[in-house]
């Protein structure tokens, strides 16, 4: 039977809003880790790296050489929209960080558990400090700590019951995390990258920096990769229908991802590059993330050429105007949506169908001389 007076609305309690908006930042342990490698990234490190236990339930610790936190900042450092990088929202036009919002940590502290070294240029010591539902669980402690910040996740969704029984059912996070790291990697080609499982004497990403693409992505794909890759290249600047400016690397019809190799061999990484002309320099701010539309585009070319189950290796670096792209639309900030999209996907489709014929002619030609 169905009740005929309408349910009473009430006010939700604060505690029970943060964990569902922190179960939406957070999803699974490699949102943390995405999180907490861009906090990194955007406190200028040059060095990442990464330990994982349990695929990320036990303990995911983030430690870079950046900038550190200043003493002052660690009591709101875990409250929700705390940050550093935005104080407008027309900041966001032009914001060169990969965060903005100051949801990461505090949302981390509503599902886990987190604890903060760090230290700032010129101190002789640093200070720890632990955190519980977006506040200080102590004062923080002085200790000693080597330059930048290491963050620590402990227990990820210990108050999350049914999150936490899916994901210990899913053996992949580990390699969901490798994998990112791996994309990171060849993204970020000037800083150097690690990660390894807890207690592993052998760390299964280990990037040097470098300065070419190529070399950083044979380090880290291996050869047998980096020699099927073919450099690609598209634009387009014409104001009445799409700006950007698009290169990378694709692999050739002769890259079949052997089904035995690690999953993420098969990648599809797009780097959206803004660029904006700030007193008469040009600065850019790279960002990973994910344009499905894009990836599905280019999974159609590759049906005609590649055996099925097969995926491609593409790396691309797309360029824009910063005002052309938005991204708030997620609240993992995966993915974002670019002014023009679509005929920005069919440029760079139709660039990448003419480059894998065209390599494909030559490969016939210099089979029948
Ligand atoms: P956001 O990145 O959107 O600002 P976060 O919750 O991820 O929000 O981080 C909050 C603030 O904490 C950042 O704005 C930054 O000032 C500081 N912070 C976080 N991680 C680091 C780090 N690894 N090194 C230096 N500062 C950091
Ligand atoms: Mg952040």
């Amino acid at each position: 039977p169905v009740p005929k007076d309408p349910p009473k609305i009430h006010r939700l309690d604060e505690s029970v809003v943060n964990r569902i908006a922190a179960g939406e930042v957070i999803q699974r342990p490699v949102s943390a880790v995405k999180e907490l490698v861009e906090n990194s990234l955007d406190a200028h490190s040059t060095s990442i790296n990464v330990v994982v236990k349990d695929g990320g339930l036990k303990l995911i610790q983030v430690s870079d050489d950046g900038h550190g936190i200043r003493y002052e900042d660690l009591p709101i450092l875990c409250e929700r929209h705390t940050t550093s990088k935005l104080s407008t929202f027309e900041d966001l036009q032009s914001i060169k960080s990969m965060g903005f919002r100051g949801e990461a940590l505090a949302s981390m502290t509503y599902v886990a558990h987190v604890t903060v070294t760090t230290i700032t240029e010129g101190q002789l010591h640093g200070y720890r400090v632990s955190y519980r539902d977006g506040v200080m669980e102590n004062q923080p402690k002085a200790c000693a700590a080597v330059k930048g910040t290491q963050i620590m996740i402990e227990n990820l969704f210990y108050n999350m019951i049914a999150r936490r029984k899916t994901l210990q059912n899913s053996a992949d996070d580990y390699s969901k995390i490798v994998d990112l790291l791996c994309r990171f990697s060849i993204h970020h080609i000037n800083v150097s990258f690690s990660c390894r499982k807890h207690g592993a004497a052998r760390a299964d990403v280990h990037s040097a920096a470098t300065s070419s693409r190529l070399d950083s992505i044979r380090s880290v794909y291996g050869v047998s990769v980096a020699r099927n890759l073919m450099k690609i290249e598209a634009s387009d600047s014409d104001p009445s229908s799409s700006v950007f400016d698009m290169n990378g690397f694709i692999s050739n019809s002769n890259y079949i991802a052997k089904k035995r190799q690690w999953c993420f061999l098969s990648m599809v990484a797009f780097d959206i590059v803004t660029q904006k002309v700030v007193n008469s320099l040009v600065e850019k701010e790279y960002r990973l993330v994910e344009c499905n539309a894009l990836k599905r585009a280019l999974e159609i070319v590759y049906a005609a050429t590649l055996p099925k189950a097969s995926k491609p290796f593409v790396y691309m670096s797309i360029v824009l105007p910063s005002e052309h792209i938005d991204v708030n639309v997620h609240p993992t900030k995966r993915e974002v949506s670019l002014l023009n999209q679509e005929i920005i996907v069919e440029k760079i489709q139709l660039a990448v169908e003419s480059k894998l014929r065209s390599s494909d002619e030559a490969k016939t030609f210099h089979e029948q001389t």
